[in-house]
């Protein structure tokens, strides 16, 4: 395990488990991981379980984060909920710019951007999404793609604010389909990633920021991702719904 980065597994579980299931689901994976140090472990609920994930995992080592925020600290924007609302209730994270966000809700690099310095602003952790399509990686356009998402997602963010960042690399076409990046594909694009930090930042900041793999991870595949070197854990969907599941994936990456 890198020494210099701790590993990070977030569950996203997206428009899924109502209040009681989110209750059962946190209380589920507290009791397993409440006293994980090895690993960084955060739930990501829809909006309306975050008080009671945010109960269920209180004084323990598991935190939890949202999934979108707005870039405004308040006002009229119907249907928004803003870094300061999360603060109040201790959140920690916050998951910007995924792929849905950016295919269903037309959210771009320019949007991501906004929202990723009022996380930094508000004392979030943004979790950055990025990633390219199959279309892009079948023209082998996807460096390019991934490149223009960060410098556009985290552009005019000072090295020390992005120290802060986490990154998620999202091949879309992995993500709900059960197909998954070889780990070669993964890390040749995490280190990628690496050296666009250290154009955008810093050689000091790409050597610390942590990068996540997000698509169709699992338990079973979790190990040979998380072996490759750039790659510092992981950003979860379908594993992330059952208690079991997520503690296993969670073990691959407290062991080794
Ligand atoms: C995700 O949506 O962030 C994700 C990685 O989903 P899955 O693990 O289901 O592919």
């Amino acid at each position: 395990m890198s020494k210099l980065r701790k590993r990070i597994i977030a569950g996203n579980w997206k428009m899924n488990k109502s209040v009681a299931e989110s209750k059962d689901l946190a209380a589920d994976i507290k009791r397993e991981l409440a006293d994980c140090r090895e690993v960084d472990v955060v739930l990501c609920p829809p909006f309306t379980s975050l008080s009671v994930v945010a109960d269920a995992v209180d004084n323990t080592q598991v935190k939890f984060g949202a999934q979108n925020m707005h870039w405004e600290s308040d006002g009229a924007y119907t249907g928004e909920i803003s870094a300061n609302m999360l603060r109040s209730i201790y959140c920690h994270y916050v998951i910007l710019g995924h792929s849905e966000r950016r295919s269903y809700f037309g959210e771009t690099d320019e949007i991501v951007n906004k929202k990723t310095k009022a996380a930094l602003a508000g004392n979030l952790i943004p979790i950055v999404c990025i990633g390219e399509t199959l279309e892009e990686r079948s023209a082998q356009r996807h460096k390019e793609v991934v490149k223009t998402q960060l410098e556009g997602s985290l552009a005019g963010i000072d090295a020390d604010e992005m120290k802060r960042v986490v990154l998620a690399y999202e091949p879309v076409w992995a993500i709900g389909t059960g197909e998954v990046a070889t780990p070669e594909q993964a890390q040749e694009i995490h280190a990628f990633i690496r050296s666009v930090i250290a154009e955008l930042a810093n050689a000091e900041v790409a050597a610390g920021i942590r990068i996540q793999y997000g698509g169709s991870m699992k338990a079973a595949n979790a190990a040979e991702l998380l072996a490759q070197p750039d790659i510092d854990g992981g950003l979860i969907g379908g594993a992330a719904l059952d208690a079991r599941s997520f503690v296993e994936l969670v073990r691959v990456a407290q062991s080794e």
